[in-house]
């Protein structure tokens, strides 16, 4: 049942696979880009071809002319080299950037997809790490990847050939050190990406450390455990400083060794040069032209050296972000699902089991790991049922089943009839309100954080909803109105006005199906008075599931249903089930008696 496999790793091949079909919606750019490309390196080719023409045949004393045409010619060719150069940064690091940009996309919108157990399991900031940093290298490997590749190749090639059209001799000495070369390549890339695997596992616990931490900065004040804090943090620093020094350290190797290489082969050349001159075999202008070549031969094998490099960190992180798009999202729409229309809003509980390890795990867990075993409940069109029992008995997760937030294990969940697992996943959602024990904001104006609950809400519709609520005195006493600002997570409201915001959402919603939890808890008695009667008016005629602590709030509730860890335990109206003296006889006492809280010792404790 879970979001699974996050470790899973995606084969070299299929990888690569994946990251060249990022690239087709950018084709013609990319063809642009390496035709570019290509005749630059057809430019650096020509240039000493060029050197070798006029060294031969055109430096005729008394006649310069056509040296200083070939230089023209020269000067003519650098300028267009220019131009294409300015074409493939600009342009190649653009098509990079879209690359990305598109990666980003993807993995925004597949992590909007990943069920609540995805978030339950993953921190924050290792999420973030992953759509940003990780990210942010891909952008250099996609532009110079195949463009370093292809040029390094056909100059690596071009230069070859010439010089072996020139001296079979020299070109078997640069063919020599070439075999070396990539083989030290190829052993450096994988340490090379394994150090850069790391390095972007220590980001992402860092980052993950600081949202905890910077979320937790009031908390940290108030306990004063800034230094505590502070300590954490330098845990994580260093970590973080000693796997970027463990990658510098595989760079550096990757960087010496092949330097020494390539020095060598300058060596190599003039040696040979000397001895094949010495022997008559070879002319001093072939020997300055074969340096020439050499060096243009260096090049592409530095450029070589470049993509290993942003190849093995370009990819360390794609294939961080493939983990996470290999993750599957368990609660999708069947094949066949239907859309949920006309509700009239039964709903059944069908000896329903739930576990959240087996939700994690997706592996079968046991009994007692259960947080729900066989639990029926019937809540018949239109009526209300307030959910009370003791802290942890399960009535959140309860309600979380319905919109399909976790998937039942055992049993199942039927609205107007219909397995909730056989309706699209946008219609069940779009019928249901809920108004979280947890208030979220997002940092944005009120009427932004009210239209949420409808996007395309005409303003009327917003003021309308947040009278209702009881909100729209307190916003239009704020200097900026419905356009205040509510800071992050909404820290500039009232946890009062907060979950009123969250009320006029629901209003704004205006679904069949209510899910109230805790929704009165942070209001004073006035508002609160108030908000009842909102809420009585909006459940009218909608079915509506009310989790309530304060059972001063489900006094009224046509139906109580209690629970703790053991299931159902009572149903009834409050005057039924406290005149019985079972378990919320002794909640309710222990509410308004202090005598019965000092009795009360937990669940087990409440056995009638
Ligand atoms: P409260 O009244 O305190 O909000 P509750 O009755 O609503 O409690 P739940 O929040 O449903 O109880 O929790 C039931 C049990 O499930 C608890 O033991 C809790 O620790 C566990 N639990 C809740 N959410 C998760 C989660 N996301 N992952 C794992 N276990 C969870």
């Amino acid at each position: 049942m879970a979001a699974k496999s996050p470790r899973k790793r995606t084969s070299g091949a299929k990888a690569l696979a994946v990251f060249a079909s990022y690239y087709r919606p950018h084709f013609p750019l990319f063809l642009a880009d390496m035709f570019c490309a290509s005749l630059i390196a057809g430019a650096d080719l020509a240039f000493p071809v060029m050197t070798k023409y006029a060294l031969e045949k055109l430096i005729t004393p008394g006649n310069l002319k056509r040296l200083f045409i070939m230089i023209g010619f020269m000067v003519l060719l650098y300028i267009l080299r220019t131009a294409f150069s300015f074409f493939v940064t600009y342009w190649g690091h653009t098509l990079g950037a879209y690359i990305e940009a598109d990666m980003r996309r993807d993995l925004f919108a597949h992590l909007q997809k990943l069920p609540f157990s995805f978030y339950d399991n993953h921190r924050t900031g290792h999420i973030m790490s992953r759509v940003t940093n990780d990210l942010f290298e891909v952008t250099e490997l996609a532009h110079h990847g195949p463009e370093d590749l292809f040029i390094s190749l056909l100059t690596l090639l071009g230069s070859f050939l010439i010089v072996l059209f020139m001296s079979w001799e020299m070109a078997l000495v640069l063919l020599c050190l070439v075999p070396l070369m990539i083989v030290h390549t190829l052993v450096s890339r994988v340490s090379l990406m394994n150090s850069s695997r790391s390095v972007k596992e220590k980001i992402a616990e860092i980052n993950a450390s600081l949202e905890s931490s910077i979320s937790g900065a009031r908390l940290a004040k108030a306990f004063t455990n800034e230094g505590y804090e502070n300590k954490k943090f330098r845990g994580g620093n260093e970590f973080l400083k000693n796997a970027k020094k463990g990658y510098y350290k595989s760079m550096a190797d990757f960087h010496s060794k092949l330097e020494f290489m390539t020095s060598l082969l300058n060596v190599a050349v003039i040696a040979a040069g000397a001895l094949l001159i010495a022997a008559g075999r070879m002319t001093l202008p072939e020997l300055i032209t074969a340096n020439l070549f050499a060096s243009a031969f260096l090049q592409p094998i530095r450029r070589l050296q470049n993509f290993v490099e942003q190849y093995s960190t370009g990819m360390a992180g794609f294939n961080r972000f493939l983990e996470i798009m290999a993750i599957k999202p368990d609660i999708i729409d069947r094949k066949d699902a239907v859309t949920l229309s006309n509700v009239k809003g039964d709903i059944e509980y069908r000896d329903v089991g739930f576990s959240y390890s087996e939700a994690r795990n997706g592996s079968r867990d046991s009994d007692e790991n259960f947080v729900l075993k066989g639990i029926r409940l019937s809540i018949p069109a239109g009526t209300t049922v307030a959910l009370v029992g003791p802290s942890g008995g399960g009535k959140s997760t309860l309600c979380h089943l319905l919109p399909r937030f976790y998937e039942v294990q055992e049993g199942s969940i039927t609205i107007d009839g219909a397995d909730i697992r056989n309706l699209t996943l946008e219609s069940l959602r779009r019928n249901i309100g809920i108004v979280q024990q947890d208030v979220f904001l997002f940092a944005g104006t009120i009427r932004d954080n009210i239209a949420y609950g409808r996007v395309d809400a005409a303003a009327e519709e917003i003021i309308e909803a947040a009278r209702k609520a009881e909100i729209h005195e307190d916003i239009m006493a704020m200097k900026d109105g419905y356009d205040s600002i509510v800071g992050e997570r909404g820290i500039t409201l009232s946890g009062g006005q907060k979950q009123r915001i969250s009320i006029a959402r629901i209003f704004l919603k205006n679904p069949p199906i209510l899910i109230l939890d805790e929704a009165t808890s942070a209001l004073d008695s006035v508002t609160e008075f108030k908000i009842q009667q909102a809420l009585t008016e909006l459940a009218r005629g909608r079915t509506t599931l009310i989790i309530a602590h304060r059972l001063s709030t489900v006094r009224n509730a046509g139906r109580i249903v209690v629970l703790d860890d053991k299931g159902i335990r009572e149903e009834g109206r409050h005057e039924e089930l406290l005149a019985s003296g079972g378990l919320y006889s002794t909640l309710y006492h222990s509410q308004f008696s202090p005598e019965a809280s000092r009795r009360w010792q937990g669940p087990d404790s409440l056995s009638p």
